[in-house]
């Protein structure tokens, strides 16, 4: 996947309705998270950027498209005050008023189902809703299903380095054809697609992991008892959303850890299928904390998996040994 034309026509439009959404979610960051929503926990910029960043989305990928989101548009019919930022973002953003009843039916269409032989997109309109009132680390991710297979994804990780030197960044991936990355900022037309690689390395007490800021999403005390049983002496990356998978498919890490806090807990398909296929095509792996593949042809959440586990590909079976021993 060296030039644009190389992507599929289907990929260049989730392309774009990834990278307008992020440009909503930076504009709602601009504007309303403050020091003072951080410090009263407010959480409505979240709600505003989430549901704006799903309708551009949905909008973008048009009326044919099935999309199973994370947000259902019932709670914010009754809100007029969330629900009128919302329209005036979503407006804002396609250049042209959008009523209100048009913005609630395109979040709506990200009702979609999840049947294990069908072809879908998931979308988590933003990832790491953590991160983004930190104004830290977030991503809008868009995967593809296709028979309970990632068959392809894009990542907008607004606030990630990107390969130029500069924030922002968006991450591509088509099964069997590699992953890439473009700058957020320049027209996607202007740029060609740089591929990236996981890191080469064999040796896994040389390893960088990344795990959640958040320790109710990942076991970070059973973290360092794994890190202590690879000989791994450096400190975690702690970073919100799928911004770790595209970590470990820079090669900037070589582990990513997600561990079960809680017996139950299920996985959503939208927080892992984009950040699966970028690493997948980087050449790394991604397993369950088993080393089992991820299964998504089990509706919305990866029932039949515990945990998440991407790695390099080389480190992977030491990984999981070592998860094994401390469980
Ligand atoms: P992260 O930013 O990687 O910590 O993950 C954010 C995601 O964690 C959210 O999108 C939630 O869907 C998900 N999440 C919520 N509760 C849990 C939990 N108990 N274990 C794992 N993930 C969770
Ligand atoms: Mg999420």
């Amino acid at each position: 996947m060296t030039t644009t034309q190389t992507i599929s026509d289907e990929l260049m439009t989730a392309l774009a309705a990834v990278r307008q959404a992020s440009f909503v979610c930076q504009a709602v960051q601009g504007r309303l998270v403050s020091p003072e929503t951080i410090e009263k926990k407010d959480k409505s910029p979240v709600t505003v950027a989430d549901f704006a960043s799903q309708a551009v989305v949905c909008a973008l990928l048009g009326e044919e498209a099935q999309v199973v989101g994370e947000e259902d548009a019932k709670e914010l019919r009754g809100d007029e005050r969330v629900l009128n930022a919302v329209v005036e973002q979503v407006s804002q953003s396609m250049g042209k008023p959008v009523s209100v009843e048009t913005v609630l039916s395109w979040i709506d269409r990200g009702g979609a189902a999840a049947p294990a032989d069908g072809r879908y997109w998931t979308l988590d309109p933003i990832d790491g809703t953590k991160g983004f009132l930190r104004a830290e680390q977030y991503a809008v991710a868009l995967g593809l299903i296709e028979k309970g297979q990632v068959i392809a994804g894009v990542l907008g990780c607004p606030n990630l380095p990107n390969h130029r030197g500069g924030k922002g960044a968006l991450l591509i991936a088509e099964r069997g054809r590699g992953a890439a990355i473009l700058t957020l900022d320049d027209e996607i037309s202007a740029q060609e697609p740089v591929a990236i690689r996981v890191s080469d390395l064999v040796d896994p007490s040389a390893a960088r992991f990344c795990e959640s800021v958040e320790s109710g999403h990942s076991d970070q005390d059973q973290s360092v008892q794994i890190a202590k049983a690879l000989g791994i002496t450096t400190e975690p990356v702690r970073m919100d959303s799928q911004c770790k998978y595209a970590t470990v498919a820079r090669g900037e890490a070589q582990i990513y850890l997600r561990l079960p806090t809680r017996p139950g807990y299920e996985e959503k398909i939208w927080d892992h299928a984009a950040g699966l296929i970028v690493v997948e095509e980087a050449g790394g792996t991604v397993t369950d904390i088993t080393g089992k593949p991820l299964d998504f042809g089990q509706g919305g959440t990866l029932k039949a998996n515990r945990g998440v586990v991407a790695t390099n590909g080389p480190i992977h079976d030491q990984v999981i040994a070592a998860i094994a021993k401390t469980s």
